[in-house]
């Protein structure tokens, strides 16, 4: 019998109404009381519910420390991991976990639903069974997946090529740069040449993020009174720029002349384009063309979820500015 720690940390799938009417996560105990179909399964699970239990707007990097923690305390007794985690926010989870845990050689996978498991219409249930059949799944006595990703609707995704698009469709999430790993129909069918393979080493946590980054989002009529408030902001280390299609950026000279001055500042300024497939190739147009000379880091096909979570993950690991910018392209 596979053993699998289930990780409950709140979202939709474990809320119920309020007295005003909104959602909220409650603690339903032990998932297997709410779900009896579990019972079935050919696994031993195990439980860890977090004390605050939060929708995912809540999440914050010590969020993703407590979880990486109790995943590393509880490694060696599990098989596998399943993360119940509210959907707005599991792809930035999803990315940050997949830095922080490094050598990954059992699966991870996040969860969660778009109806609480009480609802009778509940997606919350397929998604949780199957999540948990894919963490204690094994192919000649070593686990199949090896990663962290998210299942949702039949699907399950690398997680840090995930994100949310759709907040009322039960297929919530898409992965348009990487194939699906696996889908679930009659059986489930694992895309094995995209499956990411196993650490060779034994695991290793990182913990420390260095959330001192921004966003500056463009869009025809940005104000440079704006962009160098963002700029100039005391303390900031990173900037991601959300550019237009292939990573391109108005070449205005007062825009360039502000990000070359941050640049030239030890802030690290990371092209990330606002299409959601795609990637940046900087020199590809003029208007991306200055980007690349002045030193703009490209994220080439990143998600802005994985973008976020990357800039503080390799800042966090305290490296020279050249070696950061190596570890982001
Ligand atoms: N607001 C919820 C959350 O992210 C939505 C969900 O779980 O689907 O916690």
């Amino acid at each position: 019998m596979k053993k699998i720690l289930i990780i409950y940390t709140g979202g939709t799938i474990g809320m119920h109404k309020d007295h005003s009417g909104s959602l909220k996560p409650f603690d339903f105990g032990k998932v297997t009381e709410q779900v009896p179909e579990l019972k079935h399964l050919n696994c031993t699970l195990h439980h860890y519910a977090f004390k605050n239990l939060i929708d995912s707007s809540n999440v914050t990097p010590s969020f993703w420390q407590e979880l990486v923690e109790v995943i590393k305390k509880n490694y060696s007794k599990h098989d596998g991991f399943v993360i119940l985690h509210g959907s707005d926010t599991m792809s930035f989870t999803a990315s940050a976990l997949s830095f922080m845990l490094e050598n990954l050689s059992k699966p991870v996978i996040l969860t969660g639903s778009q109806l609480p498991i009480g609802i009778i219409r509940t997606d919350g249930k397929e998604n949780l069974i199957t999540a948990i059949e894919i963490a204690a799944a094994q192919k000649n006595k070593k686990p199949v997946v090896t990663e962290v990703c998210v299942y949702f609707e039949y699907k399950l995704y690398r997680g840090n090529r995930t994100y949310k698009y759709n907040s009322a469709h039960f297929d919530a999430f898409k992965s348009p740069n990487y194939p699906a790993l696996a889908e679930a129909g009659v059986n489930i069918q694992y895309n094995t040449t995209a499956l990411l393979k196993p650490g060779k080493k034994s695991l290793s946590v990182h913990t420390h993020l260095e959330n001192d980054i921004a966003v500056l989002k463009l869009f025809p009529g940005l104000s440079k009174k704006i962009t160098l408030a963002i700029l100039n902001t005391p303390g900031i280390k990173a900037v991601i720029i959300e550019t237009f299609g292939a990573g391109n950026a108005s070449t205005e000279e007062w825009f360039i002349k502000a990000l070359k001055n941050a640049i030239d500042k030890g802030i690290i300024i990371y092209n990330v384009t606002q299409c959601a497939e795609g990637k940046v190739i900087q020199g590809m147009y003029e208007t991306s063309s200055a980007l690349k000379k002045i030193g703009v880091i490209s994220g080439f096909d990143i998600t802005f979820e994985s973008a976020i979570t990357k800039l503080m993950f390799v800042l966090g690991q305290k490296v020279s500015l050249s070696k950061a910018k190596q570890l982001l392209e």
